[in-house]
């Protein structure tokens, strides 16, 4: 694995003299991809995209979204933004968003992998790792959405025929934008609605220097979303706490033996649900399946067997997991009685202790 990034840039990175009225927004889907991240962010709520685009926070810059998904223009008049900002010529400092995972070009005897618009002079396909090398360097920031642009997803898994990888493993760790950012990786097949919109929303601020540099981890994702397991936020934890467990989908129970691997994976999708905090994988009955770690899919499969390490962890909390669940179980049925002193009679047998001198002697 690459080492971590380096700290950004000595003079703090992206932090204009005037902050930019306008910033764009280029999006380029064009690497191998469902685009489900572009359909993904179409849900998010805090902010939603709308929101960003229609000027409806405080603070923010005009935005110009280039979306292939979302737009209303397409071919020629659609990629204007993208031949401007190529050649250097866009006016407005821009955010590259890169979907998709980046194939290896050179491992080819002919044609290519993957290809956005046409060169207006031979008409041949350009690549799309050359927009990357075109527009990257130039940007304020650029962002791999999804796990396939983070990390290679499951194009790059073992025995796929375009050598393909992530933005990061393409453009190099330690490599930094114009605005002193290294790549910023938000992972998830697909991504998480809110946590891209809340990652472009923080650059955004940071651009218009009403924030302090994005904090990242050493893969290079957001600390503050990626850094809790799926365990820690998942609605089925306290099943797990007393080794009670699924044997089968539909049940309430733990997943970990139909093969969940919440409690080793880094995502915060359970706690922060999938769409206006609902949903989330294991909370509705789904396995994690480790959609967002680097080393997905490969080191996780196959997806349906139980973890290898977690038959450790759930045969030792087996031991205890029925003596606790007993004891649960006491103190549930006591719970669940009313305190013997509510009763009626004559005498009270709450253990009330009159204070001397009452006004109002009860006996
Ligand atoms: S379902 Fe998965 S994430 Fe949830 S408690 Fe069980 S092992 Fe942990
Ligand atoms: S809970 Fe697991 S499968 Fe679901 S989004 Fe997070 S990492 Fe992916």
């Amino acid at each position: 694995m690459p080492a971590p990034h380096p700290s950004p840039r000595p003079d703090g990175g992206v932090r204009p003299a005037a902050a930019p009225t306008d910033v764009h927004i280029l999006w380029i889907n064009a690497g191998l991809s469902c685009d489900g991240d572009s359909v993904s962010v179409t849900a998010a709520q805090q902010p939603a995209l709308e929101d960003v685009v229609l000027q409806g926070i405080p603070g923010l810059p005009k935005i110009h979204l280039h979306n292939p998904v979302l737009a209303t223009e397409n071919g020629e008049e659609f990629l204007v933004p993208f031949r401007q900002a190529a050649k250097g010529e866009l006016k407005e400092p821009y955010v590259l968003v890169v979907e998709g995972s980046i194939p290896n070009e050179k491992v080819k005897d002919e044609g290519y992998w993957a290809a956005w618009g046409e060169d207006p002079v031979t008409r041949q396909p350009i690549l799309t790792t050359q927009w990357i090398d075109w527009l990257a360097p130039r940007s304020v920031a650029t962002i791999a959405i999804g796990t396939c642009a983070a990390y290679g997803g499951i194009h790059g898994m073992a025995g796929n025929p375009t050598g393909c990888m992530g933005l990061a493993d393409y453009l190099g760790w330690n490599w930094l934008s114009a605005g002193g950012l290294p790549v910023i990786n938000i992972p998830g097949c697909p991504v998480q609605p809110d946590n891209f919109m809340e990652t472009v929303t923080y650059l955004l601020y940071q651009v218009a220097g009403m924030a302090p540099i994005i904090p990242l981890d050493d893969k290079l994702r957001p600390t503050w979303l990626f850094g809790k397991t799926v365990h820690e936020g998942c609605d089925r934890a306290g099943y797990y706490e007393q080794s009670d467990f699924a044997s089968e989908y539909g049940s309430p129970k733990c997943l970990v033996k139909l093969g969940c691997w919440g409690p080793v994976i880094n995502c915060n999708v359970p706690k922060r649900g999938w769409m206006s905090g609902i949903g989330g994988c294991p909370n509705v009955g789904g396995i994690c399946m480790a959609c967002t770690m680097p080393g997905f899919p490969d080191k996780f499969m196959p997806f349906m067997d139980e973890p290898p390490g977690s038959a450790v962890s759930v045969a030792a909390g087996a031991a205890y997991g029925h003596a606790i669940r007993t004891l649960r179980a006491l103190t549930n049925r006591a719970g669940n009685q009313e305190p013997r002193w509510r009763r009626r009679g004559p005498a009270l047998t709450t253990g009330y202790t009159e204070p001397q001198g009452a006004a109002y002697p009860r006996h």
